[in-house]
């Protein structure tokens, strides 16, 4: 470790959580209030409808003081109830851990997928959920369970499809959707896509430090958790919905979080919704022309799913992914994500998202591209000039708005 702090910035490329803006951490840093004073009651109700335009919904989001996993819990334990069976995706290391939180909730996971790595490498296969559902004839299913952005891969499932899949299939199972990393990044839309119960987190598109979560929740889902019979208390919707409607919560809410978060609701608002998409899904295609440069793999094999958010870039056989991350940060100062679960070494992810222009992307695909020439891996060409010739021909245009 250096007894000195290094001159310029760290950069924080891993896929969350992701550089807070100065902008953010300034509004953080204003006095703690009193959490059930008149002050706190205005915030509440600003974050409370602010937030509702980020999800696209007109139905009520909860805000905990939880990282995402908190807000997984939350999501299974308001609606459903002991042995109940749910049908969850193997999309990766995320849809993975939530399959496990399930198994020790007491409810009964089915897990579709493909093996080994394969279904790691693709979105959720929609057909397949609709199959399942059709078989369930007595409706045993109680909730499909699926994540949208697959942090561990890249991979950016449509939920839209699985929507229709349970609606063809004339299921009666609740949707329950984590989009902890897509939310404020890749296009979202809980109302439209019929979502029940969408889960997120403050670190990823929102641009926010960790440490708040959410449940944004459809009237469908408020009426399950009214009859479901898993144990809870801190995450039980029914009184935090109740006092939310005045701007308040039953405990001590996380005041100075919730400054950042009207912040970023500003910030992300201001830029347009529409504009924030189309820079990630800019960067992104900036970051893939790179990574197919050098002339290695990217971890999401199906274009269709590719991620706007991050991506992951296998290294070649023989070559640990995290020797090379581990050059490249002691070499650039910069931080790259590990390979999860299953691709432990063999690949590495670089986030693309939230506060990221056109600038930090290519420092990034600098520090990987020197970081991957030092630790010898053969590159076929530059990736730095692939995506800056993509970035410098293809202006971005935002939709100005009226
Ligand atoms: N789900 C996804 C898709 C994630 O990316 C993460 C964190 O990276 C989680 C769940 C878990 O969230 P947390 O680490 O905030 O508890």
């Amino acid at each position: 470790t250096l007894d000195f702090h290094p001159a310029g910035r760290h950069f924080l490329q891993i896929p969350g959580p992701s550089p807070v803006p100065d902008r953010i951490l300034r509004a953080m840093s204003y006095p703690t209030i009193d959490h059930r004073g008149p002050e706190f009651g205005a915030l509440g109700l600003q974050v409370l409808s602010g937030i509702k335009k980020i999800f696209k919904t007109q139905h009520p989001v909860v805000i905990y003081p939880a990282s995402g996993t908190g807000a997984w819990e939350a999501a299974l334990s308001n609606t459903l109830s002991p042995g109940d069976t749910v049908l969850m995706y193997e999309t990766g290391h995320f849809a993975t851990l939530w399959k496990k939180m399930a198994e020790k909730l007491d409810l009964k996971p089915e897990f579709l997928g493909l093996p080994g790595i394969e279904g790691w490498r693709r979105g959720v296969d929609a057909a397949r959920i609709e199959a399942r559902l059709r078989a369930d004839t007595a409706h045993t299913i109680k909730a499909v369970c699926v994540v949208h952005n697959e942090t561990s891969t890249g991979v950016t499932s449509n939920i839209a499809a699985v929507r229709q899949a349970i609606d063809a299939a004339g299921h009666p199972a609740l949707l329950l959707v984590d989009t902890i990393s897509g939310l404020a990044s890749a296009d979202y839309r809980h109302d439209e896509w019929g979502v029940d119960v969408t889960v997120s987190g403050s670190q990823k598109g929102l641009m926010l430090p960790p440490g708040i979560s959410f449940n944004a929740i459809s009237p469908k889902a408020i009426e399950a958790s009214q009859t479901a019979k898993l144990p809870r208390s801190f995450w039980d919707w029914s009184e935090i919905v109740e006092m939310n409607k005045t701007g308040y919560w039953p405990y001590t809410p996380n005041t100075n979080l919730l400054y950042g978060l009207a912040e970023s609701i500003e910030m992300i608002l201001g830029e347009g919704l529409d504009n924030v998409f189309a820079r990630h899904q800019r960067l992104a295609e900036a970051c893939r022309r790179a990574v197919r440069a050098w002339g290695l793999e990217i971890q999401c094999a199906d274009p269709t799913v590719y991620s706007p958010v991050l991506t992951g870039v296998m290294t070649p056989e023989g070559i640990d992914a995290d020797a090379v991350r581990k050059t490249i940060y002691d070499r650039f100062d910069m931080s790259l994500g590990t390979g999860l679960g299953k691709l432990k070494g063999r690949m590495f992810r670089i986030g693309h998202l939230g506060d990221c222009n056109d600038l930090t992307l290519m420092a990034t695909l600098s520090g990987c591209e020197m970081g991957l020439k030092i630790a010898r891996v053969p590159l076929a060409a530059s990736g730095v000039v692939a995506a800056m010739d993509y970035l410098g021909s293809n202006a971005a245009k935002p939709n100005l708005k009226a």
